[in-house]
């Protein structure tokens, strides 16, 4: 649980065949999905035009006599909305809304809207192809490149699909993408690797059918799982439901590993399983993994809210006591790096109250999902030392983070993650604890119930599934080994031979 990480965004999409107020439905269903990014929000709605919503933070609450006002503000059959947390551009406020999804983008007579989640690694020489047909840009996002690359193909009159095709063959990157067509049609595709979970469903009556980027956004709607959006996959929806076809060209999936310990919601299912289920059996695996430690200890703690499941499990296996000795704040959101750095510790008290009743003179495991930077880490094991901790071991359910991620989750350097140069006795080190325990990669892919081949694990292993990422963190890497000082998303910016 390392409060600086973020994940790039969720989306939701959604048509009635019969009704024009979608937007409740869409409201609904970002709201559910608000955890994959709270820097900026957004709505779009369709009825023959467009109709856009944007906001800072949170998505608000609707007061039940502001709904006639919402409504009438975005009105229409169709809609669409993000949720958005930047993991490229700049972050300063101008530069947020400028960021803040859906887009939309009138070009040369093709109108197109987008929502999109992931991010493109290929960013530099898309932007440079871009600008040649559209020399100035509108918003700061990699939504906007895959929307123009969308509107490019199409002002060259291929088709809605082949459009997608081109963006599935050219665009290197994670990206899982809802928008509208100008004459009123709800789509959805997938890149080729499928890095970014989308998956779509429809109403009891099948009224309403809606792509959402987790399934939470469904149930939150009352609507049936249908199903996952495939690598490379091109859906449209139309009175007879989905229309589904596949446009990969023979790429392997690669689902990012790191939603099934962090991102997504435990009451979200991916692959099929409720990510609760597979974070229950990440804890057993540890318990297993582990059993010598398991023995000397007297309670485990977890830090909610991720790693409570984990810790049932781990509970579970061993009958280990687990001490609910920690709460969060349940109304206190921000994120540490929202914050002064000298506020940081003060930060941690914020959200996480550790309740100091029984943790003097024990034992502990610490069960955490993750450790990225390790600052979150290294503030609660000095709480818990000043508690009177004796041991602390922690026991970590997604294995060593060595790498940045080039698709969308907000680790950008070698030099900002702990684990990229220490091994797990320098990490136990530096955070203060008596040893890291980190589940097995094998029991990780196991839980899952997906192939290891399935699955991306570029920030653990150093091999990412697509052929630029791959380059770039190898000439990365070179370059910080050999003392070069990493200027944040230095492969945005600096790898202009690479790109
Ligand atoms: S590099 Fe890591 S965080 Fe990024 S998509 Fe792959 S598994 Fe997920």
């Amino acid at each position: 649980m390392d409060n600086s990480v973020g994940t790039k965004c969720g989306v939701f999409g959604a048509v009635h065949l019969h009704e024009k107020k979608i937007f409740p439905y869409v409201y609904w269903g970002m709201r559910a999905q608000n955890h994959r990014g709270h820097q900026s929000h957004g709505f779009l709605t369709y009825d023959g035009g467009f109709h856009v919503y944007h906001g800072l933070d949170l998505i608000p609450k609707i007061k039940r006599k502001n709904l006639q006002e919402w409504l009438d503000r975005l009105p229409g059959h169709i809609g669409i909305g993000n949720v958005r947390y930047t993991t490229s551009g700049r972050m300063e406020e101008a530069a947020l809304v400028k960021g803040t999804q859906p887009i939309k983008i009138d070009g040369s007579g093709v109108k197109l809207a987008v929502s999109f989640n992931g991010n493109v690694v290929n960013t530099v020489s898309l932007r440079r192809e871009l600008k040649k047909d559209f020399p100035k840009f509108s918003y700061e996002c990699d939504a906007e490149l895959i929307c123009r690359k969308l509107v490019k193909s199409l002002m060259a009159e291929t088709d809605l699909k082949e459009a997608a095709r081109t963006c599935m063959d050219e665009i290197e990157g994670a990206f899982s993408v809802c928008g509208i067509t100008e004459d009123g049609n709800l789509f959805a595709f997938k890149d080729a690797y499928g890095l970014r979970p989308l998956c779509a469903g429809c109403s009891r009556k099948k009224d309403i059918l809606a792509f959402s980027s987790e399934t939470v956004g469904l149930s939150i709607n009352g609507f049936e799982y249908d199903f996952e959006v495939e690598p490379g996959e091109f859906v449209t929806v139309n009175r007879s439901g989905f229309e589904r076809e596949n446009l990969s060209s023979g790429k392997k999936r690669a689902f990012c590993a790191f939603e099934f310990a962090y991102f997504a919601r435990p009451d979200s299912k991916l692959n099929g399983k409720y990510v609760y289920e597979v974070r229950e059996e990440f804890g057993r695996n540890l318990g297993k993994e582990y059993s010598d430690l398991v023995k000397e200890a007297d309670v485990i703690v977890s830090l909610p809210q991720t790693s409570n499941d984990a810790t049932y499990g781990l509970h579970e296996e061993t009958g280990l006591r687990w001490e609910r000795g920690t709460r969060r704040h349940r109304y206190v959101t921000e994120r540490a790096f929202m914050l002064l750095p000298e506020e940081r510790y003060s930060t941690i008290d914020r959200k996480i109250n550790i309740l100091n009743n029984n943790l003097a003179g024990k034992n502990l495991i610490i069960v955490d999902d993750s450790i990225v930077r390790g600052d979150t880490t290294r503030v609660v094991v000095e709480k818990m030392r000043n508690l009177g901790a004796k041991k602390i071991h922690l026991f970590i359910t997604f294995p060593r983070i060595i790498g940045p991620c080039f698709y969308g989750i907000d680790m950008a350097t070698y030099g900002e993650l702990i684990g990229s140069t220490r091994s797990p006795e320098e990490i136990a080190q530096a955070v203060g604890a008596d040893s890291v325990n980190y589940q097995s990669l094998e029991g990780f892919v196991s839980a899952t119930g997906m192939k290891k081949h399935e699955l991306c694990f570029g920030c653990v292993t150093g091999n990412y599934p697509t052929p630029l990422a791959q380059r770039l963190a190898n000439w990365m890497r070179k370059r910080f080994e050999n003392g070069h000082v990493e200027k944040g998303r230095i492969y945005e910016i600096d790898a202009p031979n690479l790109m």
